[in-house]
């Protein structure tokens, strides 16, 4: 069937209603273009267990705290519209800010502080504290998606694992959607699949992966029986410590009582976190240290 484009919240919002109305489930991918295998397997799942799949495509200005890195994320809505159609989408949304928010965006391009959403607590520590703002940014555009949408289910990636966490306690104070937490798909030396990786050089590409090796490493280490937390995190550390990449954490949490700060002795369950720069790209990526990322209970 052929893809639905539209580009206003108003136009989303009466074609969702009028599904919604004819009893159709609706499976929802929010991301923010560049689409690549990671985001395809989102949305063919979502296809899988929904009557309709939306996918939002918006490069989200709110949670960029680096204005270059806004400017030099790729862009690709046509050929986004194609992976989409071919993955089973229904309808791609693309958004603007002040489509959004019309008449809340202030003279110097910031949303109104009344029209923020505050992320709560899975926000603090790691990404929350390496980009201030970030995940009340996502908080504040996923919720405006959410309103819009009203899907069923709602789809998020292992890989910004926090952001799962985020979407998942805003779902649940809202009272829908069901978030469900994708696995992480990755490239054939194990790099996980980002819309950032087109901006690596060569030389980082190929440095790129070691993110993954020092995550899996870390990973056999708890099968092995290592429990504490303190261990797991200077292993984690360590594997990543010989390469160029500039290493902003390495770090180890509970994936089911998460805080701000490193957890300290045995862990019954355990997700690695690594956000590192290789050049002038930042990549982050996570792993689930105990389980292959069957029922995670979050
Ligand atoms: P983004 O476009 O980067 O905002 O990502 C949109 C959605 O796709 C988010 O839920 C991401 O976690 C998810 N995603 C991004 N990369 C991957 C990947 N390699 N595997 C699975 N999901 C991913």
């Amino acid at each position: 069937m052929e893809l639905v484009r539209l580009e206003t919240p108003s136009a989303a919002r009466d074609w969702c209603a009028q599904r919604r109305a004819e009893g159709r489930s609706i499976g929802f991918v929010a991301t923010m273009g560049a689409l690549h295998r990671g985001h395809m397997t989102l949305v063919r799942q979502a296809a899988q267990e929904n009557d309709l799949v939306v996918v939002s495509v918006f490069v989200n200005p709110l949670q960029f705290n680096d204005s270059t890195d806004l400017e030099r994320y790729p862009r690709d809505i046509e050929g986004d519209c194609a992976r989409v159609e071919e993955a089973g989408g229904t309808m791609l949304f693309s958004g603007t800010l002040e489509g959004f928010f019309p008449g809340q965006i202030q003279a110097d391009g910031e949303l109104q502080p009344a029209s923020l959403v505050d992320p709560g607590s899975a926000a603090l520590g790691l990404e929350g504290e390496f980009r201030p703002g970030h995940f009340m940014g996502v908080a504040t555009i996923v919720n405006s998606l959410f309103e819009v949408i009203e899907p069923t289910r709602a789809y998020f990636g292992l890989k910004d694992f926090q952001q799962c966490l985020v979407a998942r306690d805003l779902a649940k104070a809202r009272g829908n959607p069901t978030v469900v937490l994708c696995r992480t798909i990755r490239e054939e030396d194990g790099l996980a699949c980002s819309s950032r990786n087109l901006l690596l050089t060569l030389e980082w590409r190929d440095e790129a992966p070691v993110i993954q090796r020092a995550l899996g490493a870390t990973r056999v280490l708890w099968q092995r029986g290592e429990r504490d937390a303190g261990v797991l995190r200077d292993f984690l550390a360590e594997g990543l410590g010989a390469s160029a990449l500039s290493v902003e954490y390495a770090a180890i949490r509970d994936p089911l009582a998460w805080t701000p700060n490193d957890p300290t002795g045995t862990l019954d369950q355990a997700v690695g976190l690594v956000a590192a720069k290789a050049g002038k790209v930042r990549l982050i990526d996570s792993l689930l240290l105990h389980t292959d990322g069957g029922d995670l209970g979050l």
